[in-house]
């Protein structure tokens, strides 16, 4: 018998306001613990909460670039359960009404374009966080995280295997990084995913008891805890036995999920509107004033990428995985006028530097007009593209002087000479007689073998064009 993966995510977004969702408190991550507390994020009895009204600004950003249906009005809901890390002993989050519904995320996948379906998205806070010292009988909590704005996306089940849910994911990643209103760091908890998996025989239109998994805090970590827990629920079914309905926590170490608890249901948490807060109204002027200073979504500006600049798909794919990195290629190619040239310069050179430093392109000293005037220096043949890639890219990207100063202070200008360059041709090709007898019965692809030793002799400062010429007579003749 055949089976099938059924799939939802709920994605937690933290959003990055200055401050938290009821209260003046700074939202920084790495303070020292309990320092971004006040009374109000830590439950004492008689304050009273008031909303940030940048967070619903955050929410409905999120809502129309998903093109959610926005309720006008919604309502803010105490989720009541006692752990250590929640002060108030409940949670303010929303149940009911909440800021929007419906709605889509599209991923691609192997090239089709797939449309997940959401349920909903609302606003709520974060809980604080536990720390455990294993060589204490005791754990530390840490209240900074307590109150920060997040937003809850949650979809319909709609995603049919872990490699869906990995696309789904790094492509809401995109659009909140996008949108400026998260960071998308699951190292630091800043984007959270939990997910409702079961299986079913293929074909079935019934669900499958399904199995909420928790503690996935990477992309790998996704694909992986639910890959394993597919196998385990089919291998479950195959041998006669039941799913048990329940929240299982991925472990890393050992790559497999365990059970954490039995699966609350939504009525274990006593939901009603929180009395200290009165119902969020927006106005449609505000949404459609959000809605007019949306940026370009990344699926919007893939197909523009694709339509102006005749790139592949795979590069475009890469030049917009960070909006900064394409506003670079863009202001680059308007500088430099040919897309062709500034698309491969950055996909190599730049991203390797960037991959290697783990950076972003606004954190190093890089700018389009180096950029641009590096290719200039290339195309009017002062320097050949190797030395450009290995001697001037480099400093360039070190200190952020102009190329133009580091060819003239290292001297690199390319050599063109006809004259001297023979020499070093007909110096390579007495060093290399067996290579040369090969290429004359026939291996004439040795010639990227001479070019690339006369390469080397002028440390990269030979003019290929040149060379390549040079060396095609010496060897005919
Ligand atoms: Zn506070």
């Amino acid at each position: 018998m055949e089976f099938e993966a059924v799939i939802g995510l709920e994605v937690h977004v933290q959003l990055t306001t200055k401050t938290k969702m009821f209260c003046s408190c700074s939202t920084k991550f790495g303070n020292p613990p309990n320092t971004n507390v006040c009374p109000i994020c830590m439950g004492f009895p008689g304050v009273l909460p008031v909303i940030n009204k940048k967070a619903i600004e955050y929410a409905l950003k999120l809502a129309i670039a998903l093109g959610c249906k926005i309720n006008l009005r919604s309502v803010m809901a105490r989720k009541h359960y006692f752990y250590p890390d929640l002060p108030k002993g409940y949670q303010i989050s929303q149940y009911e009404l909440p800021i929007a519904e419906e709605g889509a995320v599209e991923i691609e996948i192997n090239g089709q374009r797939k449309k997940v379906n959401l349920v909903r998205i609302h606003m709520e806070e974060d809980a604080g966080k536990l720390i455990h010292d294993e060589k204490h009988p005791y754990s530390y909590v840490d209240f900074n995280r307590a109150g920060v704005p997040l937003l809850e996306i949650v979809s319909k089940p709609e995603i049919s295997s872990p490699e869906e849910a990995v696309a789904y994911l790094k492509t809401l990643r995109r659009i909140v990084r996008y949108l400026g209103i998260c960071d998308g760091n699951m190292e630091e908890g800043s984007l959270r995913c939990d997910a409702n998996v079961s299986v079913r025989p293929k074909g079935s239109s019934k669900f499958g008891t399904k199995v909420e998994l928790k503690n996935m805090n990477s992309f790998k970590h996704v694909e992986k805890a639910l890959s394993y827990e597919i196998k385990r629920q089919i291998g479950l079914l195959l041998e006669g036995k039941e799913v048990v309905q329940e929240t299982r926590l991925y472990d890393e170490a050992t790559q497999t999920t365990h059970p954490m608890r039995g699966k609350e249901e939504a009525h274990d948490y006593c939901y009603f509107p929180d009395p200290d807060l009165i119902e969020v109204k927006v106005p449609e002027s505000w949404v459609e004033q959000v809605a007019k200073e949306l940026p370009e979504l990344p699926s919007q500006k893939k197909d523009r990428f694709l339509k102006e600049y005749g790139l592949t798909e795979k590069e475009v794919d890469i030049l917009i995985e960070e909006k900064d990195f394409a506003d670079f290629f863009e202001s680059t190619v308007k500088l430099y006028g040919n897309p062709k040239p500034v698309a491969n310069f950055l996909l190599t050179e730049v991203l390797r530097y960037l991959n290697r430093d783990h950076k972003l392109i606004g954190e190093t000293k890089l700018t389009p007009e180096l950029i641009s005037e590096l290719l200039t220096l290339v195309d009017k043949g002062v320097i050949s593209i190797t030395t450009a890639k290995q001697q001037v890219f480099p400093e360039v990207y070190e200190s952020g002087t102009s190329p133009k100063k580091v060819v003239e202070e290292k001297g690199l200008v390319q050599e063109s000479s006809e004259d001297k360059l023979r020499a070093v041709c007909e110096e390579v090709l007495k060093e290399n007689p067996a290579e040369v007898e090969k290429y004359k019965k026939g291996k004439k692809g040795l010639l990227g073998f001479f070019v690339g030793q006369v390469m080397k002799k002028t440390r990269g400062k030979a003019n290929p064009k040149v060379v390549n010429q040079i060396l095609q007579k010496l060897l005919e003749s």
